[in-house]
């Protein structure tokens, strides 16, 4: 009803207008309910109560705390969940989180903020993106900078005495900060202080020689990507680059290992970005197993076509599949498939 003909009406009739007011009110208080269909479509509305064809046969609800809002993008799992407990669990119905639209802002090596001498950056926010990763957002020395890191290239974060390698999934288009996504390992130096710090706190990181990868554009006319876990936040800025420019026609094809499906990091973005170019970008997703002979021959390109491999995941994954992450030997899976050190790149 607008507001104008509510009006009239307070004018002309106000015990009507105080009758339908309370009928507002009384829906409101009314218990709501979350409702899951087998399809994964949800609503929220009132009980459902059983009938002759009881639709709660095949229609899950849980009665949700009175001004409870499900956010439309919530994710499904989320809810599957929150069914299988019983209960509403606010944290949970976060919306997914997204990377944003793929943005190609590239600046050669040479230009990064961060030099090879630690800088402290101020920790401005961090976001729970599920039950043990985080994205972190660090102001940079200069605020009215970009980092201006190359593509690819990485940073490296220093507490106490260790010092461990992060490739932001931030772009040069954000200016004075940068973003990290960070997985949380229970006794992990440098990812529990990145889960605990204060706001307001500083790290210091810094970026050297070694961190500048092979560079955008890329050599190939293919590009396969193996990720294990944290090991997307490269693909993530390679991705950037590639699916940012529209006149760049480089295939990709992501296989990507997690050890569970919760645990699939920037899975929204990868789902995004997949269905936006599928000509251009194609993912598979390996859950609870390892990345094998079998994915490698199904989904990336064969070693005669013009076609380069970036790798990234944790030792077990580069030891299995190209040798290990410092030695600039390819050995492994890809060897024995005929892959070259040429079309090999460990980040
Ligand atoms: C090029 C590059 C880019 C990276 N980018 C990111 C990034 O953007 N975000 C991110 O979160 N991480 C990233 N990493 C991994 C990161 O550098 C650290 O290894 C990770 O955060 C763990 O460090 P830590 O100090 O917390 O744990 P540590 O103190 O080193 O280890 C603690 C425990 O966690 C286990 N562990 C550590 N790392 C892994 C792993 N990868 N898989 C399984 N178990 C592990 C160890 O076995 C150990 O038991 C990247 C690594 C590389 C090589």
């Amino acid at each position: 009803m607008s507001r104008r003909s509510m009006l009239l009406l307070r004018r002309h009739a106000p015990r009507a207008v105080a009758a339908f007011t309370r009928r507002l009110s009384n829906a409101r208080a009314e218990p709501q309910f979350l409702h899951l269909a087998p399809s994964g479509d949800f609503w929220i509305g009132s009980k459902i109560y059983a009938a002759k064809h009881n639709p709660s046969d095949y229609v899950r609800s849980l009665p949700l705390p009175i001004g409870q809002v499900i956010p439309e993008d919530c994710p499904h799992e989320a809810l599957v969940k929150m069914y299988d407990n019983k209960e509403v669990d606010a944290e949970q119905l976060r919306p997914a989180w997204s990377a944003g639209d793929p943005t190609a802002a590239v600046v050669p090596p040479g230009l990064c903020q961060l030099t090879d001498e630690f800088s402290d950056c101020t920790l401005e926010e961090r976001t729970w993106v599920s039950d043990d990763s985080f994205v972190v957002r660090f102001g940079l020395p200069d605020s009215s900078q970009p980092l201006n890191l190359s593509t690819c290239a990485c940073i490296l974060a220093g507490h106490e005495d260790n010092v461990r390698p992060y490739t932001p999934i931030s772009t040069n288009a954000l200016t004075g900060s940068f973003e990290l996504l960070v997985k949380a390992y229970a006794n992990g130096a440098l990812s529990q202080r990145l889960a605990t710090m204060e706001i307001e706190e500083k790290m210091p990181f810094k970026h050297i020689q070694f961190n500048v990868k092979t560079q955008y554009p890329f050599s190939a006319k293919k590009v396969g990507m193996l990720a294990g876990g944290t090991g997307i936040t490269p693909m993530l800025q390679a991705l950037h680059a590639i699916l940012g420019s529209p006149d760049d026609e480089t295939e990709v094809s992501l296989v990507y290992g997690s050890k569970t499906s919760d645990g699939i990091l920037a899975r929204e973005t990868l789902k995004e970005w997949e269905a936006e170019e599928p000509w251009r970008f194609r993912v598979t997703h390996v859950v609870g197993g390892v990345i094998g002979e079998d994915h490698i021959k199904r989904h990336m390109p064969p070693p005669e076509e013009d076609c380069v491999f970036f790798i990234c995941g944790p030792d077990l994954m580069y030891n299995a599949l190209c040798g290990p992450r410092g030695d600039p030997e390819v050995t492994g899976l890809l060897k024995k498939l005929g892959y070259s050190k040429s079309q090999v790149y460990k980040f």
